[in-house]
């Protein structure tokens, strides 16, 4: 037997086929599925996949299934666009060894035609791939890392002394979409810090002064601005897209309604504070750290509230936070390093020093003590409370 067509009879009288609705069922099994190897070439893996399949191309199959699928017996199922290819390569991992391989009759073709779930990849362009080339180079972050990055949502709460550099540095290393929440209009006295901001919008609303520079500095970032303040009324609604928020508000109640709202939708907070020549950092993590309310369980007096009233700051302090709040946020997106959950960094302008205070959950704290359920929490405004912004 010599033509293509016998061969590939041959090839499937010794493989195992699958058809396209079984497959789906045995994915959307729950436990234990089966490995999908796509191993179609790159322009036909772009236009779109089955979720969770792993992509090697045929012509490293070969090379790379070891490191891909290590365990010979696993079960592994091999499309392509027809289920030619994918057949040709389900003899072959058998014969390395494979023993429950299959393929998937018809390819990804059947797979559409049957109305079955796939999913547009997301590809870096060749001008993205040189912009991030120095997150790419690190294999902590690599083309995977930058891609998360590009596909995730941040909150800046507040566009100004700490929003500011954070939305800036977050914006420059590819953070998809960000959010600011800012309802205030540049002041000439803002300059002094908040870098964001520029002589000529000074009157201008910030979060649109801020989105005028991100879109300059960095065209992948789709800016979504919410001019407004946070209410027991909006921060679900506001903060529920997000993947986490970076809190630069200047006042309590603000801080304690974004607590509550955040633990509420079990969103992690890169919290932060500056006043005169100190600044303050830790991450609320839900389920992994404390609140803002293990610390300061209620808002203190409104007399005894410093940010309540017109404070002075050294202008780089807020810079220094803000940029330690956007790489705690980097770090989290990309499940990087140790983080500031359960810590909490003070950083001293004219020492030049921090220190690290440990954080610890409070059993019985309101929000997030043992039992609470977070779905109990009631969102407070504290109107009443302090009525002058910091
Ligand atoms: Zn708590």
């Amino acid at each position: 037997m010599s033509s293509f067509q016998s061969l590939l009879k041959d090839v499937k009288s010794q493989i195992k086929e699958i058809q396209p609705a079984d497959l789906q069922g045995k994915l959307n099994n729950g436990g234990k599925h089966p490995v999908l190897v796509d191993v179609r070439e790159q322009d036909e893996y772009v236009q779109g996949y089955i979720p969770g399949a792993k992509w090697i191309p045929r012509g490293f199959l070969e090379l790379r299934i070891e490191d891909a699928v290590p365990e010979r017996d696993a079960e592994v199922v091999i499309y392509c666009a027809g289920g030619t290819r994918s057949a040709l390569a389900a003899k072959s991992l058998q014969e390395l060894g494979y023993s429950n391989v299959a393929s998937m009759a018809g390819g990804f073709g059947a797979w559409k035609r049957n109305g079955l779930p796939w999913e547009q990849p997301y590809v870096m362009t060749p001008a993205q791939t040189q912009r991030y080339s120095r997150h790419i180079m690190l294999p902590e972050v690599g083309e995977a890392g930058q891609i998360k990055l590009l596909k995730s949502k941040v909150l800046c709460l507040g566009a100004g002394g700490l929003g500011a550099p954070s939305a800036i540095y977050l914006a420059a290393a590819g953070v998809g979409t960000l959010g600011l929440v800012d309802d205030d209009v540049v002041d000439e006295s803002n300059l002094q810090r908040q870098i964001i901001h520029a002589r000529d919008r000074v009157g201008m609303p910030k979060v649109e002064s801020a989105a005028k520079t991100i879109a300059n500095l960095n065209q992948d970032v789709k800016v979504v601005p919410h001019k407004t303040r946070l209410t027991a009324d909006n921060v679900l609604e506001i903060i529920a897209p997000y993947d986490i928020i970076i809190d630069g508000a200047d006042n309590f109640p603000t801080r304690y309604l974004l607590n509550d709202a955040a633990l509420k939708l079990g969103k992690p907070v890169i919290h932060a504070s500056i006043f005169r020549f100190e600044g303050q950092l830790t991450a609320f993590v839900p389920k992994v750290g404390p609140c803002y309310r293990c610390l300061y369980p209620n808002p203190p007096p409104a007399d005894m509230a410093p940010s309540c009233h017109e404070a002075g700051v050294l202008g780089v302090l807020p810079g220094v936070i803000g940029i330690l709040q956007a790489n705690e946020a980097v770090k989290l997106l990309l499940g990087l390093g140790t983080s500031l959950a359960g810590r909490l960094l003070v950083y001293d302008a004219l020492k030049t020093k921090l220190r690290e205070l440990k954080l610890r959950r409070d059993p019985a704290c309101p929000t997030c003590g043992d039992g609470v359920d977070p779905a109990s929490i009631q969102l407070i405004d504290y109107e009443a409370f302090c009525n002058v912004a910091g």
